[in-house]
């Protein structure tokens, strides 16, 4: 077969994930990205689904090299308003079935790693302005380039998805998630191994491990206002107030319901560009991940390349539909009255909570390890309970297509 071509627009993790996965299958691949250096951040979680999908659709050493700069997170706590503990999960079910648990990891080293990986050179201050589904990509400047595939992979104000939408098409995006974000080294009262969440009567605040014995928190509330800690427990107080003024960065999340179609000729999307969804569930980049995943393992067995990029944005669409739902109902059971949220956290069954909890980062039967056909059994083990070691309920096991 020919050597075949595709343009990738947008050099966050899914345009970079996919580039790594073509280009160990030979193609040749040009990432194109708007700004001039690679972009900045804070940290994100990513799950076994995103990374399953890297280990099958773009290898081992690929997924060695990412799980390198990553923090295991194989627990996790639930606090409820006044700081009383609702609940705490064993995670490690999923290391035990999938050969990998959550993991933390700042998204600079995350995005370095998949540059390294990625197999060809990022071009830096190339902004597309137009892309048209004969395979031409034209640039900020006039230059046009063509391939036998362009993938618009350029996030949630995507610039490939607004050339594809008809005329009048709504794409507005209201009301953003706004959020602080800090990493800060380890050495003060938060000494947990695990992912901690504090449910308040202000939202969110979220805390977690990263590699070199940094930690790294998020509190919801709005961006206009630095974060003083105020109202959340001193736990969280005594992170935001040690944190340095260039390691906090404020946050806005967006997202948008995903529309069936969303590619036409030689062109698709990919990740935030297709379909963002909230953060509530820390599943937007692992769906970009997971969207290179399925879009490699089609583009790498087809002759005919608009047909197979079709076949996975059909694919794809119940699965982001069923993250973008989990995602939005996380929001309402955060935004739930404090005390009825407290109840129900705390007297749902550990398998049950866990199964929710861990619900959307299940891998895709096609990228778990052969053999590993059926989803885990939740073993609630030691948690933090000190309740006795229970076997309990199937976590679920979703087939392609399925909505998990
Ligand atoms: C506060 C917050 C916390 C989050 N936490 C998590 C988490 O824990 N786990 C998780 O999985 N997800 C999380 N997410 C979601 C995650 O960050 C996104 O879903 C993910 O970054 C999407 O990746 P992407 O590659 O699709 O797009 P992006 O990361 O947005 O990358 C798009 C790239 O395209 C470039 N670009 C844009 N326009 C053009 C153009 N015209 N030409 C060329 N280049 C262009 C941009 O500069 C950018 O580099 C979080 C999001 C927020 C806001």
């Amino acid at each position: 077969m020919a050597r075949r071509s595709a343009i990738i627009v947008g050099s966050g993790v899914g345009g970079l994930t996919l580039a790594g996965m073509l280009t160990r299958h030979d193609w040749d691949v040009t990432v194109l990205e708007r700004s001039a250096e690679r972009r900045d951040g804070l940290a994100i979680t990513i799950w076994p689904n995103a990374l399953c999908a890297v280990r099958r659709a773009g290898g081992e050493d690929m997924y060695q090299a990412l799980l390198k700069v990553c923090q295991p997170i194989a627990l996790a706590r639930m606090f409820g308003s006044g700081g009383r503990r609702l609940a705490a999960l064993d995670l490690g079910f999923l290391q035990e079935t999938y050969g990998v648990t959550g993991q933390g990891v700042t998204r600079a080293e995350l995005l370095d790693t998949l540059i390294e990986q990625a197999g060809t050179d990022v071009r830096f201050g190339a902004g597309v302005v137009r892309a048209a589904p004969d395979g031409t990509v034209t640039l900020a400047g006039g230059e046009q380039l063509r391939a036998d595939v362009v993938v618009g992979a350029d996030g949630v104000g995507s610039t490939v998805r607004r050339g594809l939408l008809p005329p009048g098409h709504d794409d507005r995006r209201d009301n953003p998630l706004e959020s602080w974000q800090g990493v800060v080294g380890r050495g003060g009262a938060w000494t947990y191994q695990g992912t901690d969440f504090h449910f308040g009567r202000k939202g969110t605040c979220g805390i977690m491990p990263l590699t070199g014995d940094r930690v790294y928190w998020f509190v919801d509330g709005s961006i206009d206002e630095p974060p003083t800690g105020e109202g959340w427990p001193d736990v969280v107080r005594e992170l935001v107030s040690r944190t340095p003024a260039d390691q906090l960065f404020p946050g806005q999340a967006w997202d948008r319901r995903p529309v069936r179609d969303w590619g036409r000729g030689r062109i698709t999307l990919l990740g935030d560009a297709a379909h963002p969804i909230l953060p509530t569930i820390g599943q937007g980049a692992c769906m970009a991940m997971e969207d290179a995943g399925v879009l490699a393992a089609r583009l790498v067995r087809s002759t005919d390349l608009p047909a197979a990029l079709r076949a996975y944005e059909s694919d794809r669409h119940p699965r982001v539909l069923g993250h973008f739902e989990r995602a939005r109902g996380m929001l309402r059971m955060r935004a739930m009255p404090a005390p009825l949220r407290d109840r129900v956290l705390a007297s749902m069954p550990r398998p049950l909570l866990t199964r929710l909890f861990t619900r959307s980062a299940l891998p895709l039967p096609e990228f778990r390890r052969p053999g590993c056909i059926h989803g885990p059994r939740v073993r609630i083990s030691s948690g933090e309970d000190g309740g006795p070691a229970t076997a309990a309920a199937d976590a679920g096991s979703t087939r392609h297509g399925e909505t998990p």
